[in-house]
């Protein structure tokens, strides 16, 4: 199927929604984001990747960082790693506090901010320069070279009361191995990625290749396929937070959301694809994204189901 004219008509309908939701304004460096932007793009298991709109415009990635120091961890820890973070879906927002205190510092999953935050503490622990660990990850990943964008970070860390506060909590179960402002400066810093759409469509290209790297080429896989599949449930179940289940039933694909407005979307064994449009609904993802996949599922009856 040739994507391109598919991607060019979602583009195009897409605009009329572009004034939906709004910039995420709690973190001032996002707030200026101009929110008439729309990019999508498609990296097909073949490697045949499509564009339109600003697919090459890069943007925060924010929580979607949490696929990959999700993938980071899980290739060093196996299933150690689930001893502190658990895999239900939370039904509350991405930076809650209150299910942390009845389920004593263990959160409910990796993809809310408090379940980032015990992996960015598994990272610490196991990398020496655990920032350093997960821009080369990811920039080996598209084949680019990824990095923070520093004032974003500095924006987080000057205003992230819930996320310190978050840290703070589970440091206070003994759940947290390593200093809470060193944990932090990993999350904060890797909620400031900074990529395009085509990029997240690369990166993100092996959770549709049972594990293998995105590009192949005899490069080393980067899951086995169990835990590819793993993530792939995982962002099916907890990848939007509270709006999970309706992505699940107007999509029907794996995503995962950022405050940013990007989404990336997975359909094992065809393709992975990335759309981003800044405003935001209430429940924190892209109001624009979420209908340009609904209108991608639709034009390509393409599923998981
Ligand atoms: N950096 C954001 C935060 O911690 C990430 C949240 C998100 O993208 N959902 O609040």
């Amino acid at each position: 199927m040739d994507l391109q004219p598919v991607l060019n008509s979602v583009a195009r309908d897409v605009a009329a929604y572009l004034g939906e939701g709004e910039v995420a304004r709690y973190i001032p460096a996002l707030a200026r984001v101009d929110k008439a932007q729309f990019g999508i793009a498609v990296r097909t298991v073949d490697g045949t990747e499509s564009c339109a709109g600003n697919a090459l415009t890069p943007f925060s990635i924010q929580s979607i960082s949490k696929v990959f120091t999700l993938a980071l961890a899980m290739r060093s820890l196996g299933d150690d790693l689930w001893q502190r973070i658990g895999r239900e879906p939370s039904g509350d927002p991405f930076n809650s506090l209150v299910q942390l205190e009845h389920e004593q510092g263990k959160p409910r999953n990796p993809f809310i901010n408090a379940g980032a935050i015990a992996v960015a503490d598994r990272l610490v622990s196991l990398h020496p320069d655990p920032k350093q660990a997960i821009t080369a990850f990811v920039s080996d990943l598209c084949d680019a070279t990824i990095t923070f964008d520093a004032e974003v970070a500095r924006s987080e860390a000057e205003t992230g009361f819930r996320n310190i506060a978050l840290a703070n909590f589970i440091k206070s179960f003994g759940k947290l191995d390593n200093d809470v402002a060193t944990v932090l400066d990993v999350y904060f810093n890797q909620c400031a990625l900074s990529m395009n759409c085509l990029q997240l469509a690369r990166a993100v290209g092996f959770l549709c290749r049972d594990g293998a790297h995105p590009l192949g080429g005899g490069r080393d896989a980067v899951l086995t396929s169990r835990q590819a599949r793993r993530i792939n449930a995982l962002m099916l179940t907890c990848g939007t937070y509270d709006a999970a289940g309706e992505f699940a039933f107007r999509i029907g694909m794996p995503c995962k959301s950022g405050v940013g407005g990007g989404i990336v979307a997975v359909l094992p064994d065809q393709l992975t694809l990335c759309v981003w449009a800044p405003g935001l609904s209430a429940s924190g993802n892209s109001a624009a994204g979420m209908r340009a996949l609904e209108l991608f599922i639709e034009r390509t009856g393409l599923s998981i189901f």
